[in-house]
């Protein structure tokens, strides 16, 4: 089909993030206009159910009404202030206030970035600057994990384990560690139990801390369930084994939670769900339901000590973002959190849990599917060539984005992460609008099946 006029504009203009370039010159951008609800629009008007909150994000769905009167009354008030050199504004102290209230830890002062990417790379930095501090400073090296996703600026991107973040960029940067991705499906060996393969990999964990040396270790980080990786839960009891391990080397564990955050597994926190105490956590995303771009990272009395000492001796804390703690960002986090407590979005989702796993399974008895994983309302759907060897297709064949185009065709966005087909609708989703979503993705794994079998795979 030829491109329309907005299409041709925007591959004119755009350099597109995340994207097959040279495909994109050929089929132009699906444009989105507007939303309501789980709902968008593209500019010909044809409806979608946003079966992934855009970018796990939107978790409110879109057109809130007390959201954008939140955001009016902030921009009449204070369109920007900032928070260096002694200034502050109040919607960055209230919400500062209110994360400490739910958070899973003692958290003692909330650092504010624009994004998740730069609260990873606050947080890498925070490491070095606390074991400077310490007067420890060989003890900075990060490990993080295959297939983990924390960010694409250079340290976050380093700490990200996926071939496509690395190839080509020259990363990862030095000092960052990949340790075991805890996919029991696909790393599990012949005959494994599911705790044969825990302990097995959080015994590679330790060979390696032992390797290189704990003294050389300043944090672990994780996202308690992988998201752009594939959304991957890991086995029950690993991240209890990962915690006790962590804490026997003075190492800290930063608990990314930019997509698990603010109720998408159920609880506020994803390591509620998956049972570990973090020392600093991250988060973004929901934090404003991606109503305007914040991150956040909350970390601890002993670090913010160790800062303060440190500050004390060198004179100033050398770190911040001209839009940390902007206040419009920081209204909408606050009118977030409070709508996610006066509107019980965190029982809603563990209402709907059930039926998302139910749908779910009944997918997972699809041909084209190997595995189905879930936690809340996230889940992940493994594409396979063949169901009982879980032999996946051919690397480059595009399974998951066929799947994905097929999903637009029949009104449903879903995001393909390889060939693992992501699930993360608005939280406020109906039971209807999930029957509804679930119907349009068994159509959409149907074209697809059909599609393979007419061998129109590219
Ligand atoms: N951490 C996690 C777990 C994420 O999923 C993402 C984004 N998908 C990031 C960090 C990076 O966030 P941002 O794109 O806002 O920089």
């Amino acid at each position: 089909m030829p491109l329309t006029n907005v299409q041709t504009r925007d591959v004119e203009a755009l350099l597109h993030p995340y994207t097959a370039l040279h495909k994109l010159r050929e089929t132009g951008p699906l444009v989105l206009d507007h939303g309501k609800g789980v709902y968008v629009y593209d500019t010909q008007g044809k409806e979608y159910i946003e079966g992934m909150s855009g970018l796990w994000c939107a978790g409110l769905g879109f057109g809130d009404e007390e959201l954008i009167e939140t955001a009016k009354e902030q921009l009449s008030r204070l369109p920007y202030y900032h928070l260096f050199g002694g200034k502050s504004v109040e919607p960055a102290i209230e919400l500062a206030e209110k994360l400490k209230e739910i958070a899973p830890f003692e958290a003692s002062k909330v650092f504010f970035t624009s994004s998740g990417s730069e609260a990873n790379d606050t947080q890498v930095k925070l490491a070095w600057y606390f074991n400077n501090a310490k007067g420890r400073p060989e003890k900075k090296k990060i490990v993080s994990r295959v297939k983990a996703y924390h960010g694409v600026t250079i340290v976050s991107a380093s700490l990200t384990g996926l071939p496509n973040n690395h190839r080509d960029f020259d990363l990862p940067v030095d000092r960052i560690l990949h340790t075991d991705c805890p996919h029991y499906y696909r790393f599990g060996e012949a005959g494994e139990s599911e705790a044969d393969f825990t302990a097995r990999i959080v015994g590679n964990l330790k060979a390696m801390i032992e390797r290189e040396g704990p003294e050389t270790i300043a944090a672990f980080i994780a996202e308690p369930i992988m998201g752009a990786g594939g959304v991957i839960v890991p086995p029950k009891g690993y991240y209890e084994q990962v915690q006790a391990l962590l804490a026997e080397h003075d190492i800290l564990f930063i608990d990314d939670e930019v997509i698990n955050g603010f109720g998408r597994t159920g609880n506020w926190w994803g390591c509620e769900t998956m049972n570990f105490t973090p020392d600093s956590i991250s988060c973004a995303k929901q934090l404003t339901s991606a109503y305007a771009p914040l991150g956040a990272v909350m970390v601890s009395q002993e670090l913010y000590d160790a800062f303060v000492a440190e500050s004390q001796k060198i004179g100033v804390f050398g770190h911040g973002f001209t839009y940390g703690g902007h206040p419009l960002s920081c209204a909408l986090g606050v009118k977030s959190i409070e709508i996610y407590q006066k509107r019980n979005i965190l029982a809603h989702v563990r209402s709907l849990a059930p039926q998302f796993e139910e749908r779910l399974k009944r997918i997972a008895d699809h041909p084209l599917v190997g595995e189905v994983r879930y936690s809340g309302l996230v889940g992940g759907v493994e594409l396979v060539a063949d169901k009982t060897t879980k032999r996946p297709f051919q690397p480059g064949h595009g399974i998951g984005a066929l799947c994905a185009r097929h999903g637009e065709s029949n009104g449903l966005i879903v995001r393909a992460i390889g060939d693992t087909i992501a699930l993360c609708p608005p939280m406020i989703i109906t039971s209807d609008e999930l029957d509804a979503l679930f119907d349009r993705l068994e159509k959409t794994l149907d074209d697809t099946e059909r599609s393979v079998a007419e061998g129109s795979l590219r």
